[in-house]
């Protein structure tokens, strides 16, 4: 098995405070999360290529740091959609099984995840992890619920999502011919008709957004 990993890191999210992006923040030992993440998966042997998208403003400074034997730093774009389409651009050339797109910010990938994830795409084309939603989740409208959605029909959703290469690509190039956006490849995947396995997914494996986040990670680290 071949596998492909994108990590789309070029987006500018300080919300966790300071002006560096979240992903080039020290997570532990002075590493950053985007390095934990890329360490991650070269530790798995299946894993050819690591191509990750980044702001142009980082680039040459990630492109020293980060460029290594399966690992190509590139330019990411406006949006996170882009930024993967552009990876996958990058990797043009080249023959992979499955492709793996994987936040930069979300360092708790574990192996058996991984590897269900990837199985389930090699089989039916598309997958990803996800988790139940404990809350209710209204919809709301103007500051008053406008609807109350069945949290027994949703699920939150994670990232490695994986998919064979030619069915990302088909997906990327039409949303992007046709100006359409997603939030996450998995989404775009089934609006185009695409069945898309849900596997699933590990409230460890959290995506490091609030400040409170970064925190609840270094001290799972040092732990
Ligand atoms: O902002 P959010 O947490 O949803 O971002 C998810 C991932 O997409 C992050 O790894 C972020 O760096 C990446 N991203 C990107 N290009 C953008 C915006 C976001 O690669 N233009």
């Amino acid at each position: 098995m071949s596998i492909l990993v994108i990590i789309p890191a070029a987006g500018s999210g300080t919300r966790i405070g300071g002006d560096v992006p979240k992903q080039f923040r020290p997570l532990f030992g002075g590493r950053t999360i985007l390095r934990f993440v890329i360490d991650r998966f070269l530790g798995f042997p299946d894993v050819t290529r690591i191509v990750v998208p980044v702001s142009t403003e980082w680039l040459s400074r990630m492109q020293q740091e980060l460029t290594g034997d399966r690992v190509q730093v590139v330019a990411g774009g406006e949006t996170r959609q882009e930024s993967v389409r552009r990876g996958l651009l990058a990797a043009e050339g080249s023959e992979f099984d499955v492709v793996a797109v994987h936040d930069a910010v979300r360092p708790f990938v574990s192996v058996d995840l991984f590897n269900a994830v990837i199985e389930a795409a090699h089989q039916d084309g598309a997958a990803l992890p996800a988790v139940p939603v404990t809350d209710t989740i209204h919809g709301v409208h103007n500051g008053t619920i406008a609807a109350t959605l069945d949290r027994r029909d949703l699920v939150a959703a994670q990232t490695p999502q994986c998919f064979r290469p030619q069915l990302l690509r088909e997906v990327l190039e039409r949303a992007a011919a046709e100006g359409v956006k997603g939030t996450d490849e998995a989404g775009l995947a089934a609006r185009y008709g695409f069945t898309v396995r849900v596997v699933a997914g590990d409230p460890g494996n959290f995506k490091i957004t609030r400040p409170e986040d970064l925190e609840l990670a270094q001290s799972r680290w040092s732990s």
